[in-house]
């Protein structure tokens, strides 16, 4: 790879590598964009092939959270961290409390959490050694488990696709499959079954299926037919990748409204979605929930407040709509534009400021109006 041509392709502001004989830490941080806020995102740890791959991944994450934290109205930027070691294995508090002391030492541009292979205890030895971490224990002031708020925010924009589609946020008059039924899907299925809706369910994991049929009221259906039914909804809440040239032409949903990251294999089949008439909420958005509820710790953890903030995932999946109308392309498209256009705006009034900064040095100071 070359490196600073993919990150002047990419964007990212920083990328910095942490090695820690000692500890065996070997771990590498992208700051993709500070512009809005520090750049908060998830520390995931796997045990990648090669440092490349490592790198690769890390340079794609910090970037999606740039424009998940834009899209969603947050004053925060996008970053991530990938830690180079197998989670089964490699983890010690040693690790753990070296990788806080790097952080730490970025000051307040870069923010952790969970991810991937990392677990609040995890997250509880990085903040002994620093704040700039979210996701700690309760006891700590954390937030706990995120994926009943990212639930509840998917369940937002599935009422703002609906608003768009038939003019109503009636949940309970539609039908919804629900691929994956782990932490965030089963907590969506309660959540529309309390709205009285018909909803089916698929996981691999045949336990986790009967549990939502006996506790929930859901009807099962076989993994592969997923696709098939003739729910009004899809609500992917598994792996990514599944809106692909296999399924898209199976799909007999009106709309595709779930919580998995990255469910466009790539960005065509959202255009593919638009083109056979179905309603495509962009992933980064309406999973965003959990993001929002972590980002409330930073100002004093308070649950109420996190719902609330979690209910704007309406308003922002309408605003997506609206601007793919007002300039014609796919929703995909349009949550990359929003998210742009609001870095753009905020970037440029962020310049006087440093401008003014600059002459002040300097001995001229303009004053601007309103600035101070
Ligand atoms: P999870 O691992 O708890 O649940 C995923 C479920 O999907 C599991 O039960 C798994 O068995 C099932 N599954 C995997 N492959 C499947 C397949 N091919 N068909 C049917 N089921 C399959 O994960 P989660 O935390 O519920 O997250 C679900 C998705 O939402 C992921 O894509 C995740 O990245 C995304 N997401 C989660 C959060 C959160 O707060 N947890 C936030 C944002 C995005």
């Amino acid at each position: 790879m070359q490196v600073f041509e993919t990150l002047e392709d990419m964007g990212h502001e920083e990328v910095v590598f942490f090695n820690s004989p000692c500890s065996g830490l070997k771990c590498i941080v992208a700051i993709h964009s500070t512009v809005l806020g520090p750049a908060l995102g998830g520390l995931r740890m796997w045990p990648y092939a090669t440092e490349g791959e490592a790198l690769k991944d890390v340079l794609r994450l910090s970037r999606g959270m740039t424009y998940k934290a834009a899209v969603s109205g947050l004053n925060l930027g996008g970053g991530k961290a990938v830690l180079i070691g197998d989670p089964e294995k490699d983890k010690s508090e040693a690790l753990f409390r070296a990788l806080g002391r790097f952080i730490g030492s970025l000051g307040n541009r870069y923010i952790t959490a969970e991810d991937v292979g990392t677990t609040v205890h995890d997250m509880d030895y990085i903040f002994q050694e620093t704040d700039r971490v979210v996701g700690v224990h309760k006891v700590h002031g954390g937030s706990g488990d995120p994926s009943p708020f990212t639930a509840y925010g998917t369940l937002q924009g599935i009422k703002a696709c609906l608003e768009r589609r038939y003019g109503h946020t009636n949940v309970g008059e539609l039908s919804y499959a629900v691929q994956g039924v782990g932490s965030v899907g089963h907590h969506l299925v309660k959540l529309l079954r309390k709205e009285g809706a018909k909803v089916f369910v698929t996981d691999i994991h045949g336990e986790r299926v009967q549990q939502t049929v006996d506790e929930l009221g859901a009807e099962a259906v076989p993994m592969s037919q997923i696709y098939d039914t003739d729910a009004k909804v899809f609500a992917p809440c598994a792996l990514g990748g599944i809106i692909n040239e296999d399924t898209v032409p199976r799909l007999r949903c009106e709309i595709v409204a779930g919580a998995a990251n990255n469910q466009l294999e790539s960005e065509e089949w959202g255009t593919a979605l638009e083109k056979r008439g179905i309603l495509y909420a962009p992933d980064y958005a309406i999973n965003a929930g959990g993001l929002m509820n972590v980002a409330i710790e930073l100002q004093g953890y308070d649950k109420e407040r996190a719902y609330l903030a979690v209910s704007s995932i309406f308003n922002n999946i309408r605003n997506i709509f609206n601007l793919a109308d007002r300039d014609g392309i796919p929703s995909w498209q349009a949550a990359d534009r929003l998210a742009e256009e609001r870095i753009h705006a905020i970037g440029k009034i962020k310049m006087p400021y440093t401008k003014r900064f600059k002459d002040r040095l300097s001995g001229r100071s303009p004053h601007i109006a309103g600035a101070d």
